[in-house]
């Protein structure tokens, strides 16, 4: 018996140690103390940015109005070249030292799951704040405006340049084609690093991404009266017929998962149908697993749908005329690659170590983030929460609380600074690792 306890997921490897970079971090949280104590100074500002963009709705689609008071803050807030790029999403930057050195991104997502018509004002509750999208990602666009704030505010303090970023498109079916456009066409395409700021917390890295491939199966045949026409190709019956060859949950490799999520058609009790459909999702931990898993879902739809036309034939069927055949119709709906970046990357490492400068205990996780396209491209990336508390999301009743707020805008802060040290000491001694 095969143990179905256990998550389809791979367990996320340990966080590396990483003396040398706490040592760093410590040293840089000394030399920028000032910066530290303005994240706590302007604690409140961080709020009301955070109540307020959260109160523009931006559903999927629907970002442009986020978008245009992002990019009004960030110019307010000192970072240079802000526009709106042809995928919607605002792109800024923060200069850097080295004229020679490629950008860290750092990033937020614009878009909700919430529909244009949801009340998204937030409300205080006692020690928290109610509203969809309060965390998911207010509050990361909000820490994205804080860091602006103080860093754009003296001289450089990086030796690469920041690529500041509001993405559209993060969540369902906007399929990253936010990060998607900053990376294949737009101001990304040279970045050495990448991090996205996506709802509450302080301890998780997400450092591994889940890819997925969703499509939409739909069989068409001739239809027909159920008994005068018995024989002819059935449309449903096929989607059960391959639903059936697909892997029972005992018999998925790891990490590998399937699901039929909806399906639909039919004309009537007594009728052979005209046409049926069923949607299947694929997700898995690593890209071969995901293409290996979305090529056997097409292959029993073609192989079901092929024998369904031999069956007919030799029942009288004249399914050599492509009018009295069943043929199948695959619609992508989505396809989010699959990615990881190793625990021993700079970036992995720079993230663990400026959470344990902090004194919180640093985790590794898996989730199907923004991370995914730069981490599928190669690029290191990972995604971490931006401070605070948060439950809810996805719900009209998310809510979120500001224990350990500014830490986890100071967390940002640090990771960026710890990897660009490190960074800039690899380019002058290459091949040496920092830790
Ligand atoms: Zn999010």
């Amino acid at each position: 018996m095969s143990d179905l306890s256990r998550p389809p997921r791979h367990h996320p490897p340990d966080p590396p140690p990483t003396p040398e970079l706490e040592r760093a971090g410590g040293r840089l949280l000394g030399t920028h103390a000032a910066l530290v104590r303005q994240v706590h100074a302007t604690d409140e500002r961080t709020l009301r940015d955070q109540m307020e963009v959260t109160s523009i709705p931006a559903p999927p689609f629907g970002e442009a109005t986020r978008a245009r008071w992002m990019a009004e803050r960030l110019t307010e807030y000192g970072a240079t070249e802000v526009t709106i790029d042809a995928t919607g999403n605002v792109v800024g930057w923060l200069g850097g030292m080295d004229p020679d050195a490629r950008p860290i991104v750092v990033s937020a997502h614009l878009d909700t799951v919430f529909p244009a018509d949801t009340d998204v004002a937030p409300r205080r509750e006692g020690d928290r704040i109610v509203a969809p999208g309060i965390s998911d990602d207010g509050r990361g666009l909000a820490a994205l405006l804080t860091l602006t704030r103080i860093l754009a505010a003296g001289p450089p303090r990086t030796a690469a340049p920041i690529l500041l970023a509001a993405t559209v498109g993060e969540e369902g079916i906007g399929d990253l084609r936010g990060v998607r456009g900053l990376f294949d066409a737009g101001a990304a395409r040279e970045a050495a690093a990448f991090i996205s700021l996506d709802g509450a917390g302080v301890t998780r890295i997400v450092s591994s991404g889940i890819g997925s491939r969703r499509r939409r199966y739909r069989v068409r045949g001739p239809g027909g009266h159920s008994w005068v026409d018995w024989g002819r190709p059935n449309p449903i019956e096929i989607l059960g017929r391959a639903l059936a060859e697909l892997p029972r949950a005992d018999e998925m490799p790891r990490a590998t998962t399937w699901s039929a999520g909806r399906v639909g058609g039919g004309t009537s009790i007594n009728a052979i149908p005209e046409a049926a459909w069923v949607e299947v999702e694929v997700r898995a931990e690593r890209t071969r697993d995901l293409e290996r898993a979305d090529g056997q879902v097409r292959k029993a739809f073609e192989r079901a749908v092929a024998d369904a036309n031999r069956t007919a034939h030799r029942a009288g069927v004249d399914t050599n005329n492509p009018q009295r055949a069943a043929r199948l119709e695959i619609e992508p709906i989505g396809d989010r690659p699959a990615g990881a970046t190793p625990p021993e990357d700079l970036l992995v490492r720079a993230a663990v170590s400026a959470t344990r400068v902090l004194d919180l205990p640093a985790e590794l996780a898996t989730s199907s983030t923004d991370a995914n396209v730069p981490m599928a491209l190669g690029v290191p990336a990972v995604t971490i929460g931006a401070g605070g508390e948060a439950q809810g999301a996805h719900t009209l009743g998310e809510w979120y609380r500001n224990t350990l707020g500014p830490e986890g805008v100071i967390r940002a802060l640090l990771t960026v600074l710890i990897w660009d040290e490190a960074a800039a000491a690899r380019r002058v001694a290459p091949g040496e690792a920092a830790d």
